[in-house]
Parts: C-alpha cells; sequence; structure tokens
C-alpha cells in the first residue's frame, strides 16, 4: 500500500514539475530511498575518512537535513569519504574539480546550528548554502518551486503581549525579537530580526535561474523555526507583516552562524508542501533543490572562486 502511494505522488510530481527534476524518479526503490528508508545504508556504502580533513583549497559547504535533501548532493561528488562528528554526518570530496563538503544537519534550529558551527570548525568553508523543502505560505509558490532565500528571519524569536489566566491567547498581539549573532561593527552579540543572504551568491543564484528556465524560481524570504506552521492566519500575518514567502526549520539558525563566524551565506529552498494549497508534504520535490544548488555551486566555482 505504502508502495502503491509513493508511486502515485512520484507520478504526480512528474506532471507537475520541470522534466529535469522527474527524469530521475524512475523506479520503486529510489522512491524508497527518496523517503529516507535507506539513509543510513546509503552512507554505510561510503569510504570512511582516514585522518583529519586537509584542503588546499577552502571548500564550499552545502546543508541538508535529511537523507533526501542530501543524497543527489553526495552522490555528484567525486571522492567521497565520511565523517561523523558527535554524530552529524559530512560528507567530503570534489565537484567541478573544487573541494564541496556535504553536511547532513538534521532536522530544525539546533541541529542545523551545531553541525554548521561543527563544519566551520572543520572545514573551514569559504561559503554555506543551506538548501532542502519548504512549506510555501502563498498561493503563488506551486509544489517543486524553488525559492532563493534573499533574506531569512527567526520566525518564532518573538515576545507576546501580556494576557491574563483564562483570557485567552490573541496571536497578533506579538513583536518580533530576532536571535542573537556576532555584529562585527560594535563587536558585540545583538538581535537580528532578518539575516540578509550574502550578495554574490545571492547574484549568482539569480544568474542560474535566469538561464534556466526549467526551474520555477522566485527570489523571497524563508521563514524558520522548529515548528510546522498549519495556521494560515498565523502564515498569513507573518507574509503581512515580515514577508515570508515559505517555512522550514534551518535556514534562519544557520545564517545566523554564518554570521557569527563571518562566511558567506545563501539558502535556498524547494516548496515540497504549501498551506495555501495542501499540507501534504513531497519528499520527491527536494531533489529540485539539490539539482538547482549544484547549478549555483558550479557557477559559484567558475566565476567567483576561480576568478
Ligand atoms: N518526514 C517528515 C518530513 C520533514 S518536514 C515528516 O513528514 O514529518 C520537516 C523538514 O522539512 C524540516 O527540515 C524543514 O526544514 C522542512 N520543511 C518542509 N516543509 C515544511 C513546513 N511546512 N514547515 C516546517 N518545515 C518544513
Amino acid at each position: 500500500m505504502k508502495k502503491f502511494f509513493a508511486l502515485l505522488i512520484a507520478a504526480l510530481l512528474f506532471a507537475t514539475t520541470p522534466a529535469q527534476a522527474a527524469e530521475h524518479i524512475d523506479n520503486a526503490d529510489n522512491a524508497a530511498d527518496l523517503a529516507g528508508a535507506s539513509a543510513e545504508k546509503f552512507y554505510a556504502t561510503l569510504p570512511k575518512a582516514k585522518g583529519e580533513y586537509k584542503s588546499r583549497q577552502r571548500p564550499i559547504l552545502i546543508e541538508g537535513a535529511m537523507n533526501t535533501e542530501t543524497e543527489v548532493l553526495v552522490r555528484a561528488l567525486k571522492n567521497p569519504v565520511v565523517y561523523r562528528e558527535l554524530n552529524y554526518l559530512f560528507v567530503a570530496g570534489t565537484y567541478k574539480n573544487y573541494p564541496v563538503v556535504i553536511a547532513r544537519t538534521e532536522q530544525g534550529l539546533t541541529n542545523s546550528a551545531a553541525s554548521t558551527t561543527l563544519a566551520i570548525k572543520k572545514f573551514n568553508p569559504v561559503a554555506v548554502i543551506n538548501q532542502g523543502t519548504a512549506g510555501g505560505v502563498i498561493p503563488s509558490l506551486p509544489i517543486g518551486s524553488v525559492v532563493i532565500g534573499e533574506k531569512s528571519i527567526p520566525a518564532s524569536a518573538l515576545k507576546s503581549e501580556y494576557s491574563a489566566a483564562g483570557a485567552g491567547v490573541d496571536f497578533t498581539k506579538q513583536e518580533m525579537r530576532g536571535t542573537y549573532a556576532y555584529d562585527e561593527t560594535t563587536k558585540n552579540f545583538q538581535p537580528y530580526k532578518e539575516y540578509f543572504a550574502d550578495k554574490t551568491l545571492l547574484n549568482v543564484a539569480k544568474k542560474v535561474a535566469a538561464a534556466h528556465k526549467e526551474f520555477n524560481v522566485t527570489t523571497g524570504t524563508i521563514g524558520s523555526a522548529d515548528w510546522w506552521m498549519c495556521w494560515v492566519d498565523y502564515t498569513n500575518l507573518l507574509h503581512e507583516r515580515h514577508g515570508m514567502t515559505s517555512e522550514e526549520m534551518e535556514t534562519a539558525s544557520v545564517a545566523q552562524i554564518c554570521q557569527n563566524a563571518g562566511v558567506p551565506f545563501i539558502g535556498i529552498r524547494v516548496i515540497s508542501d504549501n498551506i495555501t494549497i495542501t499540507d501534504e508534504y513531497n519528499p520527491y520535490s527536494a531533489k529540485i533543490a539539490q539539482d538547482f544548488v549544484l547549478l549555483v555551486v558550479e557557477d559559484y566555482i567558475r566565476d567567483v572562486l576561480k576568478k
């Protein structure tokens, strides 16, 4: 029965997403992989790293929370080796003859921050791209479309107005507080209500979008919190007040760590669900973000790092 539904979703996605994205979704085994069933099995097939990471060039770090969101990237690497740090997985290799590290951050703000911190210490990346799936909160973002995160917001970092016991809760009575990140000018940790993508990474991503019309791409604001927000009035409020067009659970947290460490960062997401259309999560969409990000990485290597 499960297999039937997996195939049904694959077939539906095939009909609704770009040809390039759908061409690899070809059989039920792949469907099981994409659903995360074989995550550990897959990582176990890769050779373990021997000794400390060494690279003449600083690698690009690409992150995804789950196996479905990283497997396409890992398979694109040449000479992949696995590092395990505090049970977070990293795969180092090369892509287009340039060092690249893929991090499987695991889900949520805390895991993605921890994984990013470990990776920055261990691999000294030249840039960080966090990617994966996200829920659309406006009707114009169909499943399979890509959102380039011009900025991200820590959506749950808020202070509510006081209301007495039994008085009920009015969630509109709140203000965004931000999360604390290092500010190079004041040499202090300051609250940030939004984190902006690195301009160079953003420009490269926009150029890729313009050159690859098979992807349906917009730029927008990604909201991150440890929640799956299905109250449409609430996502509408976040859209109206803060411009949030999609929600997920990692980007703003990774942006915060990258700001602390002074590492260029961008978040790029594919819409896997959209509360204004359906709350069903489509795991197959994860491949689209990875395909798009590989194009961004290729151009970033060629036009920025090798210039
Ligand atoms: N197997 C999981 C699916 C993962 S959803 C399940 O069905 O429970 C959570 C992950 O996907 C997070 O890493 C988050 O970044 C992303 N995500 C996708 N859509 C989301 C949404 N609408 N809200 C929150 N996180 C979402």
